[in-house]
């Protein structure tokens, strides 16, 4: 069923005119919260939140540099272990610097906290901030309960949603709303 499954049913969650208007908003907090920084450092989480990225430094009100990052799961046989590395680390040094990740859904929370861990302890930023499109709190895992994204846009129930970026094995990112699938 999913898989033949057309863009047409999926049930609208957002429209472009709320998510633009949210983001606009979520600029305009990060803006204020930085607005004595002439060298943020905004880094997108690949794939996911690649257009909410490309919307959210348009409506930035301090100038950025803007760097990607990928993740991947290490997989043992068919069942993922859970742990995440750092994959495709064109990163440059951003040793000392003041860095806004930016995701596109906080679930569990072992991805934000793989990505707090990981810029605090091992590249050893001066700041690490998490701006998040999508939260869905109920779904955190205990381990994960202190992680947080320090900007978010929506808080979600426990909905599976696809779209502005957000895949269903890597199809419906293009659609310029979020919608719900229903995943039984
Ligand atoms: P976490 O590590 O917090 O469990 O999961 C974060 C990642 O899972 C997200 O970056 C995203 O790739 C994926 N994810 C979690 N919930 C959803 C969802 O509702 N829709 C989609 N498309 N991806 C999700
Ligand atoms: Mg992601």
């Amino acid at each position: 069923m999913l898989e033949t499954l057309k863009k047409e049913e999926i049930k609208v969650l957002y429209s472009e005119e709320t998510l633009a208007s949210r983001v606009k908003e979520l600029a305009g907090e990060i803006s204020e919260y930085y607005k004595d920084l002439d060298n943020l450092i905004v880094v997108g989480v690949l794939k996911g939140s690649f257009i909410f990225t490309a919307d959210l430094v348009r409506d930035l009100k301090v100038p950025c540099q803007l760097e990607f990052i990928k993740l991947s799961s290490y997989e043992d046989g068919t069942e993922s272990s859970g742990k995440i590395k750092a994959v495709d680390l064109s990163l440059p040094a951003l040793h000392g610097k003041d860095v806004l990740v930016v995701e596109d859904i906080v679930d569990s929370g072992r991805t934000a906290k793989f990505l707090k861990d990981y810029f605090e302890q091992q590249v050893e930023v001066k700041s690490c901030k998490i701006a998040a499109l999508f939260d869905k709190p109920c779904r955190r895992l205990e381990e994960f309960k202190i992680v947080h994204a320090d900007f978010t846009g929506f808080e979600i129930e426990d909905h599976f949603i696809v779209g502005y970026g957000l895949d269903f094995a890597q199809k419906f990112r293009e659609l310029p709303y979020v919608g719900v699938i229903e995943i039984s």
